[in-house]
């Protein structure tokens, strides 16, 4: 599933690629975005500017529309060039530039906001984005954590898009994990160091992923030990494999209204007070 690193990757190639190009041609393939108007509105515009809000894209052209899509579970935006022909499966649009296209696959989840429509609320009452400009990951988590109700527990507010955005289930694990702080612990009990904590491995672990592209399992984690390569993941999707750190069997339980599966070491990451935890050196 893409999470908030996927969206400011494609940020970046769509900001590469497409920014400063005309749109000469706007082709709706799939049914399901007809009745959005896209190529009436689109075709001609410039392309100005790309954007992750936390897992929403927003594309802005002159003068002054803003092209929102959300991938959910599995879109995907691919950029390139106009002489390569475009893969057909799955594709629901396609953007045209002079040089490069932009193909948005598998996804619904699109609309075009005219200058004069504000943000929809989902992206408007977004949390601070860990990888925006300027954003710290640990003051930013910090102070993001102390303004939730403390008895939520601390794996089902890392993804809570309104208190951080762009922090998907199985970063939301491995962040648990390197922090050595239990998933199911409320709020209240994170100190502050363990606050900041968070927020900081989330923010470079969704950095990591960035750079190194592919959704999660194909980072390489910063600043961890031994047996960290490629791929590797400490808690996320290992439900009764051995800890890479203790070798106690990592367990997993449905959490939260969505009920996404917390996966957790429960030496690593003690239910009580902290103590066991702390980052790999
Ligand atoms: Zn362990």
């Amino acid at each position: 599933m893409p999470e908030g690193q996927v969206s400011h990757r494609n940020a970046r190639d769509l900001r590469a690629t497409l920014v400063g190009e005309r749109l000469t041609l706007v082709e709706v393939v799939h049914p399901m975005l007809e009745p959005k108007r896209l190529r009436e509105r689109l075709e001609g515009d410039l392309v100005t500017g790309a954007q992750a809000r936390g897992k929403h894209h927003l594309l802005r052209t002159e003068p002054g529309r803003t092209l929102v899509s959300h991938l959910k579970m599995s879109g995907q935006w691919r950029v390139q060039p106009v002489t390569r022909p475009a893969r057909r499966a799955g594709l629901f649009l396609r953007l045209v530039g002079e040089r490069h296209q932009a193909l948005l696959y598998r996804c619904p989840t699109v609309r075009l906001l005219e200058p004069w429509e504000p943000l929809p609320p989902a992206i408007a009452r977004l949390g601070p984005d860990l990888l925006a400009d300027g954003v710290a990951g640990g003051p930013a988590a910090a102070s993001a954590l102390r303004r939730v109700d403390p008895d939520r527990a601390v794996g089902e507010v890392l993804l809570d898009q309104r208190v951080l955005a762009g922090i998907g289930n199985a970063y939301k694990n491995e962040t648990c994990f390197l922090a050595g702080v239990s998933p199911w612990r409320p709020v209240e009990s994170l100190t502050e160091a363990e606050c900041h904590a968070l927020g900081e491995i989330a923010a470079d672990l969704m950095s990591a992923g960035v750079e190194h592209g592919g959704p999660i399992g194909t980072y390489v984690p910063p600043g961890i030990g031994a047996g960290a390569r490629v791929g590797t993941k400490w808690v996320h999707g290992r439900a009764n494999r051995p800890c890479r750190r203790c070798g106690e069997p990592i367990r997993s339980r449905g959490q939260g209204d969505d009920n996404r599966t917390a996966y957790w070491c429960p030496t690593c990451q003690p239910d009580g007070a902290s103590g066991a935890g702390g980052r790999p050196a």
